[in-house]
């Protein structure tokens, strides 16, 4: 963001990152500079001290006792709940259920869903840009279902080729599952649209929001999904917790995921009644924290104003993009216009793996790998990307730091 920038939108670059103590270290003699924020972001103190308050001040188990301290407890989980709702735009916090993460999310939707309307000859329809965590437990329920999975191809720019989506909508396909935004390459899905087009097939529709809730507001009335997941520690909150928002009625018609204490009415040998939802999918101790930190992260976010976070992200996306074209031999996977400030690169001779350790040397965190997409880079005939992934703490100087680590690993391995 330029100052001017910076001014009209009141973003205080310094201040935020003094909220995240993590940022002054030191890597190898170095400041650290993390790009590495779509693997997971670090967390403000606004987030460390919501949790920490419960471990001192109202820690107790949940939801079963009477005493003072399971009352603290419950109110600071039950109070994340109604948070989380009015971040997401639910109509109900009894439509927010928390679990592990996004993984977590999509496998109960998968499997609960999967069980309640897949048969024998039905389709699930994705994209060619999934994350495993939104390939994999859909593969499992088809299986079980002796249904299959579809995969709507993605463009040479990365984004989904909408005619060949609308082509494989048919009347087999009882399931879209898509990502708003993608891990590896930034792009931003048309959800909305997505979504009216699976429901004018009658198929339902989940929408993996892993990536796409740390950068915009997400307001699940507007986007007409049936099912949205959101990764607690990649919107600068804990990890191990989550969030699967789903409608009212369809968390109610669908089968419980796990089975244990507390998402029972009544249990006799005979047989068991289950509670209402989101209790009925909320087996178990659940991660008592959790909630409230992430709560903390969703105010965290919204007070610095999604608007704000965006500009900033996407000046630093626009500079990376630049300064690495400007390198000889380096190529971008991923160049859909409105893409989110994720950058995935290759380097002519250069392995991303070596490149990553060669960038972690100089203090700078970057991913290298198959990023969970390992379709995506088949797609593209790469095994590997380098990416690196800006978050709404990260400045023009580390940006630089980046593509100079590029310049320096290029001399190492082409001499
Ligand atoms: N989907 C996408 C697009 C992701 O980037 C990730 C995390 N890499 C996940 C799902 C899995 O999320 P979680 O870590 O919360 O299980």
């Amino acid at each position: 963001m330029t100052p001017d920038v910076a001014a009209a939108t009141g973003y205080d670059l310094e201040r935020v990152r003094r909220d995240f103590p993590i940022l002054s270290e030191e890597v190898h003699g170095r400041p650290v500079a993390y790009l590495d924020n779509a693997a997971s972001a670090q967390k403000p103190l606004a987030v460390l001290d919501a949790m920490d308050r419960i471990h001192r001040t109202g820690y107790s188990n949940i939801h079963r006792a009477v005493h003072e301290f399971a009352q603290r407890a419950t109110d600071a989980y039950e109070t994340a709940r109604r948070r989380m709702a009015a971040f997401l735009g639910a109509d109900s916090h009894e439509e927010v259920v928390f679990l592990r993460g996004a993984t977590e999310a999509l496998n109960l939707v998968a499997s609960c869903l999967g069980r309640h309307v897949l048969r024998a000859g039905d389709e699930v329809l994705l994209t060619g840009m999934e994350h495993h965590s939104n390939i994999v437990p859909w593969q499992m329920a088809c299986e079980a279902a002796g249904a299959r999975v579809v995969a709507a191809p993605v463009t040479e720019r990365g984004e989904l080729d909408l005619d060949a989506f609308r082509g494989l909508l048919g009347d087999r396909t009882r399931i879209v599952s898509v990502v708003h935004v993608s891990n590896t390459m930034g792009t931003v899905n048309p959800v909305a649209e997505i979504a009216r087009l699976a429901r004018e097939r009658g198929a339902f529709v989940c929408v993996d929001g892993a990536q796409a809730a740390p950068h915009r507001p997400i307001r699940v009335d507007e986007l007409g999904c049936d099912f949205y997941a959101v990764s607690g520690h990649k919107m600068y909150g804990p990890s191990g917790i989550g969030v699967l928002w789903g409608r009212r009625r369809l968390l109610e018609a669908i089968p419980p995921y796990q089975g244990g204490g507390d998402m029972i009415r009544s249990v006799r040998f005979s047989g068991t009644t289950y509670a209402d939802p989101p209790a009925k999918f909320e087996a178990g101790t659940p991660h008592i924290t959790g909630p409230a930190g992430l709560a903390a992260a969703a105010d965290y976010l919204e007070d610095l104003g999604f608007d704000a976070v965006a500009a900033h992200e996407e000046a630093l996306r626009a500079l990376a993009e630049e300064l690495l074209l400007q390198i000889p031999g380096v190529r971008i996977l991923g160049t859909a216009p409105g893409k989110a400030a994720v950058v995935s690169f290759l380097v002519d001779g250069v392995h991303p793996h070596d490149l990553g350790t060669i960038l972690d040397h100089e203090g700078v965190a970057v991913r290298a790998g198959h990023h969970c997409t390992q379709p995506l880079m088949e797609r593209f005939g790469v095994p590997a990307t380098t990416r690196a992934s800006f978050g709404l703490y990260n400045t023009r100087a580390e940006v630089e730091r980046l593509a100079a680590g590029v310049r320096t690993a290029i001399g190492v391995f082409r001499g």
